[in-house]
């Protein structure tokens, strides 16, 4: 496993994979890597001739300042994991070397910003545009992996690649969980035990709202109740539960078993922020 750290020493590594028709596959992370992250970087060694995780903690899709000076750095544990995977390149660049200079240029995911996660955490999808083209001009990738667990990230993505005109595929991973159904996620790191044990709330609501949905009962009055049962637990802090489109984020007010849908949750857990579908 090679360490890169610069386009410049990716240049002739990517020229030389190139000519020997070798297919790169990029695994773009915040590290703290868990088995989630691991499953899609096994997806991308099945995939692809060569995998290439990139890890990045990227100061400009915080807009909190907090929960970037608090994200968990576990370098050394990542790259033995990653080492143990047989990964072939892990691209560790410097917060200089993906910003010489500040970046100008801004994305407007138009409707998708005023929903969701770009409702509540504004500037956060700007800032992962900007470094994911960024990752992908610098590896030039031809198939890229991401977790189903950032829905919306990837409704963003998707869009970033379709409306740029990036010459590559996008892969989605579903999301990989704790024994109780936990999403993993780098930031469980920072639970306390207690909190840890009240976190199972986000995926117990999902699957309370899921099997009431097909029951028959009505979207609007389940969304109360789980509200409710968030509002009742005063380690938690929701921010949204909706029942929305996959493709354009819309939330619907009823659900119909005929059309693609999603339950998208956010909620604070202490001082925690946590997500899942
Ligand atoms: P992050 O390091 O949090 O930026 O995540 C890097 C990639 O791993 C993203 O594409 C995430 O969606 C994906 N990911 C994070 N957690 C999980 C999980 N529990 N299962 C599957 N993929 C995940």
């Amino acid at each position: 496993m090679k360490l890169i750290r610069t386009g410049a020493e990716w240049n002739p590594l990517w020229l030389n994979h190139l000519q020997k028709k070798q297919q790169i596959g990029l695994v773009p992370t915040m590290g703290a890597l868990h088995d989630g992250h691991l499953d899609l970087v096994i997806k991308s060694k099945a995939t692809a001739d060569l995998t290439v995780v990139s890890i990045f903690v990227n100061p400009t899709q915080f807009n909190n300042p907090e929960d970037f000076a608090k994200y968990p750095i576990t370098l050394e544990a990542d790259l033995q994991k990653l080492a143990d995977e047989r990964v072939d390149y892990v691209f560790l660049p410097s917060v200089e070397t993906m910003y010489p200079a500040p970046t100008r240029l801004r994305f407007d995911f138009g409707d998708l910003e005023r929903k969701l996660e770009g409702k509540f955490r504004p500037g956060h999808f700007n800032g992962v545009g900007v470094v994911v083209s960024k990752l992908f001009h610098l590896i030039r990738p031809q198939v890229a992996f991401f977790g189903q667990k950032d829905l919306q990230q990837v409704g963003i993505i998707k869009r970033l690649v379709n409306d740029l005109s990036f010459e590559l595929k996008l892969e989605i991973v579903p999301t990989r969980r704790e024994p109780d159904g936990l999403a993993m996620s780098s930031r469980n790191m920072r639970l306390s035990p207690i909190e840890r044990k009240k976190a199972i709330l986000l995926f117990t609501s999902l699957e309370k709202a899921k099997t009431e949905l097909f029951a028959g009962k009505n979207w609007l009055e389940i969304q109360t109740q789980i509200k409710a049962d968030f509002g009742n637990e005063p380690f938690a802090n929701l921010e949204y539960f909706e029942l929305v489109n996959p493709e354009t984020f819309e939330s619907y007010s009823q659900f119909d078993r005929y059309q693609k849908s999603f339950i998208c949750v956010a909620s604070y857990i202490g001082d925690t922020r946590l997500i899942d579908n």
